[in-house]
């Protein structure tokens, strides 16, 4: 029982059950609109068979007085002086033509009843006005239905005419019983089509929304696969322009949404584990560096002045390596943090200048710079571009010591550039895709002592992004190194008003 109300509540079955209550009323009205054009027609009919009785009746006196030697006018003249002759005679050839099925009631113009035909039987009687009526007009009246103790009878008026008006009114009455008989079928027809007609509706209707309702059945198991933690699952339907085809791909392509969003969590969240791991490995370098000539220093180094201060000397380097480390990580967490950057116009033609005339320690002799008398106006934060400049300048000289360096800058492609060519060693071909790699380290500069923490190019990498901007490098062994960073351009200021 459970199971059959569990079935209509689906929609396969409330589709189908609307479908139905739809085209019930429709078949209601087109059987209802069937069995009164039946009716009205059968009825019509009828009506014209009394008439056409009438009709014959008629003719039946005319020649019945043309054998008497009377002018055809006859008839007329009588009705105006013997109307119940006309009656008795109009109701027995009536009778005599259709048998006994037809009832005749024949009124004179004062409405009196003239005849009855068959004598003794009591047809129903036409209210006083619609005979008068029938007198005034000379025409016959409209059909009744009028109901006796032997059933129902059908009910016309037609006008006795003589001269130029009508002189009586002829009533003829006929059984509805063959008429109903008729409906009567007609409606156990209606009825049965109506029935069959609702029993394939509803076979055709299951059939046809349970074939519409497939995908959706599809969609509905493929969500419960990835409710359960199958993020590979798709429904996989055939595209197609309809609105369950649209849903369908929307829900695939969510699906790619979902599984991508989710792998890139949990590559952000092993990037994020990873980050902490290097990072605490290599904070946990020099503090264990510091611990060490500390330990040397209680053991009594410090009462030796030249062993005190290389021992001072060693902790003060292994703490600049630590704070530089700490603000490295700083700015990286910034960088990740997304924070707001505060870009400015400023020529970097000026601050490329200024940085290099600064320098930093291991400056090679030859150091040229191709940067052109022109301001080179760029939108960005300057503290970020510094450091750019800094940690390429650093990574130049640390890297490529003494060698030749080569900086310039140009608009390019609606873009600044600023350039940094060393004709160091270069970097190998196998560490090249890693230089822009947090904590990577090149095979060559990992033992050696000059070696930083392996952040500069990440950092130079995320800050020229953060900009607007990027940064790449090219390099072979033995060839040197290029970095060429990309700044955005300030806008040009629209020309002045003229006059
Ligand atoms: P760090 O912060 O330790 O200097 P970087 O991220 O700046 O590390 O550089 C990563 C690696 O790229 C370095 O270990 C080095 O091997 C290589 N590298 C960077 N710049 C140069 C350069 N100008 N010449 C040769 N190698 C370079």
């Amino acid at each position: 029982m459970r199971r059959i109300g569990h079935a209509l509540a689906s929609l396969r079955w409330r589709l189908t059950l609307t479908f139905i209550a739809l085209l019930l009323p429709l078949l209601v009205l087109l059987a209802g609109y069937q069995y009164l054009t039946l009716r009205a027609s059968l009825i019509t009919n009828r009506v014209g068979e009394l008439q056409a009785d009438f009709t014959s009746a008629k003719r039946l006196i005319a020649n019945k007085e043309r054998a008497l030697g009377a002018t055809t006018t006859a008839a007329l003249r009588l009705c105006n002086t013997h109307p119940a002759l006309v009656g008795t005679a109009v109701a027995s050839a009536v009778s005599a033509v259709t048998g006994q099925t037809v009832q005749v009631v024949v009124f004179n113009s004062n409405l009196t009843q003239e005849a009855v035909a068959p004598v003794g039987s009591s047809p129903p009687i036409l209210d006083a006005a619609v005979l008068r009526g029938v007198v005034n007009r000379g025409t016959r009246s409209t059909a009744q239905q009028i109901s006796t103790n032997s059933g129902d009878q059908l009910v016309v008026g037609f006008p006795v005419v003589a001269g130029t008006g009508a002189c009586g009114v002829a009533q003829l009455s006929v059984a509805m019983t063959p008429i109903t008989n008729v409906l009567h079928d007609e409606i156990l027809l209606i009825t049965a089509g109506g029935l069959v007609i609702l029993g394939l509706a509803t076979v055709l209707g299951v059939m046809l929304t349970g074939r519409t309702l497939r995908p959706m059945r599809r969609l509905t198991a493929t969500a419960e696969q990835l409710a359960a933690g199958d993020l590979t699952a798709r429904s996989r339907l055939s595209p197609s322009s309809d609105e369950v085809g649209q849903l369908a791909s929307s829900f695939d392509h969510m699906a790619d949404r979902i599984q991508e969003a989710f792998a890139a969590q949990q590559d952000s969240e092993a990037q994020v584990r990873r980050f902490i791991a290097d990072a605490s490995h290599e904070l946990r370098t020099p503090l264990t560096a510091l611990k060490g000539y500390i330990d040397v220093l209680r053991r009594g180094a410090g009462r030796e002045p030249a062993a005190l201060d290389a021992a001072l000397e060693a902790m003060s380097n292994e703490s600049e390596r630590m704070r530089v480390l700490v603000l490295d990580l700083l700015t990286l967490a910034r960088l990740d943090a997304q924070r707001q950057s505060h870009p400015e116009d400023f020529d970097l033609n000026a601050a490329v200048n200024r940085l290099l005339d600064e320098g930093v320690p291991g400056m090679p002799s030859v150091v040229q710079r191709t940067l052109g008398p022109l301001p080179l106006t760029v939108r960005a934060d300057s503290g970020a571009v510094t450091t750019i400049v800094r940690n390429l300048l650093v990574n130049a000289c640390k890297y490529a010591h003494g060698a030749a360096q080569h900086w310039s800058t140009a608009v390019e492609a609606g873009w600044a550039k600023l350039e940094i060519r060393d004709e160091g060693p270069g970097i190998a071909a196998a560490d090249l895709p890693h230089v822009f790699e947090r904590f990577f380290r090149g095979e060559k500069t990992r033992a050696r002592e000059e070696g930083g923490s392996g952040l500069g190019l990440s950092i130079v990498q995320g800050l020229a992004r953060a900009q607007g901007g990027d940064v790449a490098i090219r390099s072979a062994e033995g060839m040197g190194t290029t970095v060429t960073v990309w700044l955005p351009l300030a806008p040009v200021p629209p020309p002045p008003p003229t006059d």
